[in-house]
Formats: C-alpha cells, sequence, structure tokens
C-alpha cells in the first residue's frame, strides 16, 4: 500500500494569530495530526480540522514538556504511519527553530517533508514595537543572535567584536536572562553604552509591552520592570524611529481586555472589531444559539409565505435560521416573491442581502419601536404580517401592529438558550482583576451572565460595563448593573465606537 504521510514543517509566526501564512493555513487544514508548540497562538489550532489530533509538545525555555530527539522520533513515527503532519513552530522553523532537525531525521529516515516559512519574530516584533530592523541611513544591516548561549564561556560561537562593531542592528532572541552579560560583552568590544535600545515581550500579542532604555541600562531597567520571557532584544539606533512609528500600543483599546458574551457562533464579528482596536478578548458566551421548541408555526408560516404581505426580520439569527429552514423544505428565496420584506438593523439587512434578497424597509434606527413606525403608514387594511424572531422576546411590535389593525403572526426560528461554559474562566480573570469591561449585546446576554455568575455577580462592580443598546442597557440597571458605556448606533460598530470614546475620553 502506498505510504502517504508527509510531515509539513510550519512557521507559525510570531502570536497574531493573522501572520500565519495562507500556505501554512492549507497545510493546517489538510493535516491529520498537529504537532505544536507553546508560542503557537492556540487560535491557529482552531484552523485545522476538527477530527485532526493535536499534540502538545511543549518548548518554555527552560522545561521542555518533550525532548528533542523524542520530538523528532514522533514526527517520524506518523508519517511512517501515512498521517500528514503539521509540525506548527512560532516564528519561522529556521530561526532558532530547530526546523532542520526534525527534518534531518525525517531525511534519514527516507520520508517526505516540506517546509512553509513563517514571519518570524524576530523582524516582526520589533516592527509591531515600531522600530524597523533596517532603515536608510540609519542601519544598513541586522543580525539575528541567540542570547541563549552564556557568553560568558570560553570558546564562545559568537563573534562578539564583530557584532558590536561590524553590524548596525542587533536582535537578541532567548536573551532575558543572559541580558547582563550580553550587554556587557557588547560594550567591552566597543558598541557605546548609551546607543539605544529596546526589550519587547509578547510583541504582536495584545499584552505587547516594550521597554525603550540604553545598552548601558538595559540590565537594570529591565529588573525594575520585572520584564520576564519572551522577549526580544533590539540594540541599535533604529530603537530611535519608535517615537514616530509605534503605531501598535497607541490602537485605541490597546492594553485593554473586554468580555465578549454573545453567543459563540455571533461573537466573532465583536471579537475581531476590538481586536483591530488594539484590545485582548476574552469570550465567555452566555446565550447559546439553539431550534426553537416547536418547529410546526414556522413551518406552517414557510408553506402559506405568499399569505403574507410583510414578512419581518429582527435579527441576522433569524434570518440565518429562516433560510435554513427554507432550505429543509426545498425552498429557497423565490419563496418570498409575494411578500415585502423589512428589517431590523444593518446586520439583518445585510445577511438579508447575502441571500439575494434586498429588504424594502430598513428603520434609520433599531428598535422595534422604529420598525412599527416606519411600517405603519404602508399597511393597509387586512394586510397580514409574519414577524420572524427569537422566542420569547418583546411584544412591542406585535402588539402595535396589532393595535393598528394587521394581522401578525409571530414565529420563532430560533431560541437562546443560557450557555457559560467557561463561567469559571471569567471568574478567574475578574479576580485577577485582568478585565477591563464586559460588553452586552442583548438582555438575554445579561439575565444569562448574571445567573450563571449567581452569587459571584459583585465581581461585575469592579469593572466597566457596556451595552448595546437602551434595551439592553435598560435590562442591566433592573439587575443592578449601570453600564458606563452605551452606544449611539444600536450596532457592534456602533458599541466598538462608544468604547473608544470612552477609553479616550479617560486617557
Ligand atoms: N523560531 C522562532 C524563534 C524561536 S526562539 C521565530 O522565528 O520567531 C524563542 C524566542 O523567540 C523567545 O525566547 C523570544 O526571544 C522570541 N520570541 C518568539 N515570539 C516572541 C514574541 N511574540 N514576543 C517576543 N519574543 C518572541
Amino acid at each position: 500500500m502506498a505510504n502517504n504521510g508527509k510531515v509539513y514543517l510550519i512557521g507559525a509566526g510570531p502570536g497574531d494569530p493573522g501572520l500565519l501564512t495562507l500556505k501554512g493555513r492549507d497545510c493546517l487544514a489538510r493535516a491529520d495530526v498537529i504537532v505544536y508548540d507553546r508560542l503557537a497562538d492556540p487560535r491557529i489550532l482552531g484552523w485545522s480540522r476538527e477530527d485532526a489530533e493535536k499534540i502538545y509538545v511543549g518548548k518554555a525555555s527552560s522545561h521542555h514538556t518533550m525532548k528533542q530527539e523524542d520530538i523528532c522520533q514522533l514526527l517520524a513515527k506518523l508519517a511512517a504511519e501515512g498521517k500528514t503532519v503539521a509540525r506548527l513552530k512560532g516564528g519561522d522553523s529556521f530561526v532558532f527553530g530547530r526546523g532542520g532537525e526534525e527534518a534531518l531525521l525525517l531525511r534519514e529516515k527516507g520520508l517526505p517533508f516540506e517546509f512553509v516559512p513563517g514571519i518570524t519574530s524576530a523582524i516582526a516584533v520589533p516592527e509591531y514595537a515600531g522600530i524597523p530592523v533596517t532603515h536608510r541611513k540609519v542601519a544598513a544591516s541586522f543580525a539575528v543572535i541567540t542570547g541563549h548561549e552564556d557568553p560568558t564561556r570560553p570558546h564562545s560561537g559568537i563573534n562578539w567584536k564583530g557584532l558590536a562593531t561590524g553590524v548596525d542592528t542587533l536582535i537578541f532572541l532567548m536573551g532575558v536572562e543572559n541580558l547582563k552579560n550580553i550587554t556587557a560583552r557588547l560594550v567591552e568590544n566597543g558598541r557605546p553604552a548609551d546607543t539605544p535600545a529596546a526589550l519587547v515581550r509578547w510583541g504582536t500579542h495584545p499584552e505587547q509591552r516594550t521597554l525603550v532604555t540604553t545598552l548601558g541600562n538595559a540590565y537594570d531597567d529591565v529588573q525594575k520592570a520585572q520584564l520576564k520571557p519572551p522577549a526580544i532584544f533590539i540594540v541599535g539606533n533604529v530603537v530611535r524611529l519608535r517615537d514616530q512609528l509605534n503605531w501598535f500600543e497607541t490602537k485605541p483599546l490597546f492594553g485593554k481586555t473586554f468580555v465578549v458574551t454573545r453567543a459563540r457562533a455571533q461573537a466573532s464579528s465583536l471579537t475581531k472589531r476590538l481586536e483591530e482596536e488594539g484590545a485582548a478578548v476574552l469570550e465567555v458566551p452566555a446565550i447559546r444559539i439553539t431550534d426553537p421548541e416547536d418547529y410546526a408555526p414556522l413551518d406552517n408560516a414557510i408553506d402559506h409565505l405568499a399569505q403574507y404581505r410583510w414578512v419581518l426580520f429582527t435579527s441576522a439569527n433569524g434570518v440565518d435560521r429562516f433560510f435554513e429552514r427554507l432550505a429543509a423544505h426545498g425552498k429557497d428565496a423565490r419563496a418570498f416573491a409575494p411578500c415585502k420584506i423589512g428589517a431590523i438593523g444593518s446586520a439583518t439587512a445585510d445577511t438579508l442581502d447575502a441571500y439575494g434578497i434586498r429588504a424594502d424597509l430598513v428603520p434609520a434606527t433599531y428598535k422595534a419601536e422604529d420598525l412599527t413606525e416606519a411600517l405603519l403608514p404602508l399597511l393597509q387594511k387586512g394586510d397580514k404580517v409574519l414577524l420572524a424572531r427569537a422566542a420569547r422576546a418583546r411584544n412591542v411590535l406585535p402588539d402595535a401592529l396589532r393595535a393598528a389593525g394587521a394581522g401578525v403572526d409571530v414565529v420563532a426560528v430560533y431560541r437562546t438558550a443560557a450557555d457559560c461554559g467557561n463561567k469559571d474562566e471569567l471568574v478567574a480573570a475578574l479576580k485577577n482583576g485582568t478585565v477591563d469591561c464586559v460588553t452586552f449585546t442583548s438582555s438575554s446576554t445579561v439575565t444569562n451572565l448574571l445567573d450563571a455568575l449567581g452569587t459571584e455577580k459583585g465581581l461585575l462592580d469592579s469593572v466597566t460595563l457596556a451595552a448595546i443598546g437602551p434595551i439592553t442597557a435598560q435590562t442591566c440597571k433592573k439587575q443592578g448593573l449601570f453600564p458606563a458605556v452605551m452606544a449611539e448606533k444600536y450596532t457592534i460598530d456602533g458599541l466598538v465606537e462608544a468604547l473608544k470614546k470612552h477609553y479616550a475620553e479617560k486617557h
């Protein structure tokens, strides 16, 4: 039988999951087994197949979880079994990544492998700190050096004289623990003690921290700031450019941690927007989107869609769920041909658009009251309206329409259920003081999170609370919570804008 086993040695980049290459992601998506290190962001693993086996082989600088020889043997064994293996390493496999060693063993055993280059932290981490490794008229060369080697060793493999005087920018990896020796050696060998230097910890992550110093003061300053690995130490005049080029740490929400309580399936849009603004995000879904208790009313409505003059959607979820059910009936968007369509909110309208339906009515703001007001003049006596929405939603909209004489059928297309699987993670983060703000994107996120927290809900008093709109804010207040931030426009973007404004004012 042909053996199709192969190992892809993939550089996973410096941390920010967006810095994995497209080729790396493709290989990851194909792999049967993922063998990964500590520095690979866990979210990168999310691009692998759900059924792929995931093997953690560690590698914090001093306590290796699995010995290098064992990792090499493991890769060989898996490839020999015919598996497609993604060997994920931080940064690039060839920059102090021992990728060469792993491949040499595979070559010895006649097993196939490929390298997929990654973005090395040596260049990307300074870049995220606003420090270019070369710059015209400032630095024409750079060197990447291991800081792991004991520089006091009599036969150091490092040419300190050459580095100190012959290379413009010096980039030390794994150097925090040896900083005293590294800086002393460079000064001894002719690099001026007042040369600018910087230490960047957890580069490209929301936790990134940069200390700017000089070669002479670096050791003391790093001690004082108690900066621990992983970090990169950069020496050279390019460090000065950070004053103008520091772009990442100056993002509006940089350094802040937000809790996103939306359902897992919907969380990503808010998470992504917050991360774009530099924030760290902890997803703690307080709700789960699930089937309605009874599909019969929806099925009945689908069978008789032509009788409705208007079909109204109140959420993107409602639209997705409706179309899923429609497909299950063997139907598609043409089923709506006799109807007019109304949507609350631009996200709902956009979702309809994705199914090829342009909403006839999208009220300027996002409350049910506004849709009612906009719709009433368009209704004729006897018109039937179908309201497709979550089970147990407010009755403002159907009540107002009925009062105006319309026949309204309300059908549940989905239901939100309480879900707070990683509540313990939230409680721990609140207790550690690492959370800055908890965001609420609907009333049910508020009530469900409070239920889940139970007697520990007092922990929310010490953080900023943000509500997507007045209804959610009202629910908060009823429960004794007082949101300091409320979106002016009741959308995800509106919420993010309000948060940016809030934190800009606090600075
Ligand atoms: N192959 C990797 C480097 C492995 S050596 C690469 O190409 O990036 C591990 C060292 O890399 C750490 O000790 C630290 O010095 C550096 N490093 C890796 N990721 C880092 C990050 N996000 N922030 C700061 N330093 C990082």
